[in-house]
């Protein structure tokens, strides 16, 4: 049984994180012969997983050659990400197309683990589709993750400390499916180089601004997580040793207390009231409109995120910078302040290769990165996945 097993997976794979194929790009992609990627094919066309039909836009002329599609609609995964200001839920098809969402806005203070467990499965459980298959569940959360349970061992942002997160959100879903969860930024590093800004790009870096500053790093594709999952920090990352701001790890002076949401709205003067990601969207908005008070802060936050990409530049010798989430403004604000201090503070060999670029899935990223988590299964062994998981199992109740 499964003789092709790694193959069916790896076929499927391009097919999700690439949409629709001919069996000719298969093929070439695979280095294998057409007709083998026909019996392949067969084989997850049988389990529901793919189907064959014309290119969009051909003619009855000729016999334009089939293309190899996802059943998006009928193949899913429920995916979750707990942003500093919103909690969203997804049904996200294969071939990475978000099907159907809900969100709700997330109080800043006073959020503790059954509140944000029992809202993300009421989201969940109005997505679940009966008539289909579910073959994963993934979580995108702002914190550190330990790696294969879900544990958040540390939330600095909601003050949590070694809370079940993966496991509780499993058994409030009560769909018979584990729920597998992963730092944001890391998740949003591995969604920007299967099919954002990073594709083609195996070693990058990139950064995600919520109320901190996360980091996912990539090396030859793979993550860097370091010995026990929770590397990358680069948030936390010391860029103002004299007298930088407190930061919400109980340091001074890191990357994320001098560039994150509050070192923004603190600078432009905001009312400590204001907080989220249209705050800081609103500061950016009028340093462009010509405010001089927010002018100056979004060039402040420039410099020290200028001085944090150097010292990264310097590790990593990425060939990309990804800057995501609120950073996605950020950076398109101070790409001068930037690529100035990157001029002044990384080295020529480093930082020639390396191209700066904003995330191309922009506040999806992550969620997509939540829902690659919940495919992973199904891509490690199609067939088996897919005959494991049956609608008897979505049953709510
Ligand atoms: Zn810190």
């Amino acid at each position: 049984m499964h003789r092709h097993r790694s193959s069916l997976g790896d076929l499927l794979h391009h097919i999700h994180v690439s949409g629709a194929l001919s069996r000719a790009a298969l093929a070439e992609r695979m280095g294998v012969n057409r007709s083998t990627i026909l019996a392949w094919t067969a084989e997850l066309a049988g389990a529901g997983l793919v189907r064959e039909e014309h290119p969009a836009g051909t003619t009855g002329a000729g016999r334009p050659s089939l293309v190899v599609v996802p059943e998006s609609s009928r193949v899913w995964v429920l995916a979750f990400d707990v942003a500093v200001d919103r909690l969203v839920a997804a049904r996200v098809g294969l071939g990475g197309r978000v099907l159907e969402r809900r969100e709700a806005a997330r109080p800043r203070a006073g959020v503790d683990l059954d509140m944000v467990v029992r809202k993300l499965a009421e989201l969940g459980r109005e997505l679940v589709d009966p008539g289909s298959l579910c073959v994963g569940v993934g979580a995108s959360y702002c914190g550190m993750i330990r790696p294969g349970d879900g544990m958040v061992r540390y939330g600095p942002e909601m003050g949590w400390v070694d809370q079940a997160f993966g496991a509780e959100l499993s058994r409030a879903l009560g769909i018979g499916l584990p729920v597998a969860v992963g730092n944001e930024a890391h998740l949003g590093a591995m969604a920007e180089y299967q099919r954002g800004a990073g594709v083609g790009v195996p070693d990058l870096i990139y950064l995600h601004g919520d109320v901190g500053v996360g980091g996912g790093i990539l090396v030859g594709g793979k993550l860097l997580g370091g010995e026990s999952g929770y590397g990358c920090e680069v948030g936390h990352m010391l860029v103002n040793p004299v007298d930088g701001r407190s930061c919400l790890c109980g340091s001074r002076g890191c990357l994320e207390a001098e560039t994150g949401e509050y070192a923004l709205l603190d600078a432009a003067g905001h009312d400590p009231g204001e907080f989220g990601r249209d705050a800081v969207r609103a500061v950016v908005r009028e340093a462009a409109d010509g405010d001089r008070v927010a002018a100056a802060a979004v060039a402040e936050i420039g410099d020290w995120l200028g001085i944090g990409v150097a010292n990264l530049i310097n590790l990593f010798n990425p060939g990309a910078v990804i800057f995501g989430g609120t950073l996605r403004e950020v950076y398109a604000a101070v790409a001068p302040q930037v690529a100035d201090r990157i001029a002044h503070h990384a080295m020529p060999v480093s930082r020639e290769r390396a191209k700066l670029r904003v995330s191309a899935l922009a506040d999806d990223a992550t969620l997509i990165g939540a829902a690659d988590l919940g495919f992973a299964a199904l891509l490690a062994d199609p067939l088996e996945a897919a005959s494991t998981r049956t609608t008897a199992d979505l049953t709510v109740g």
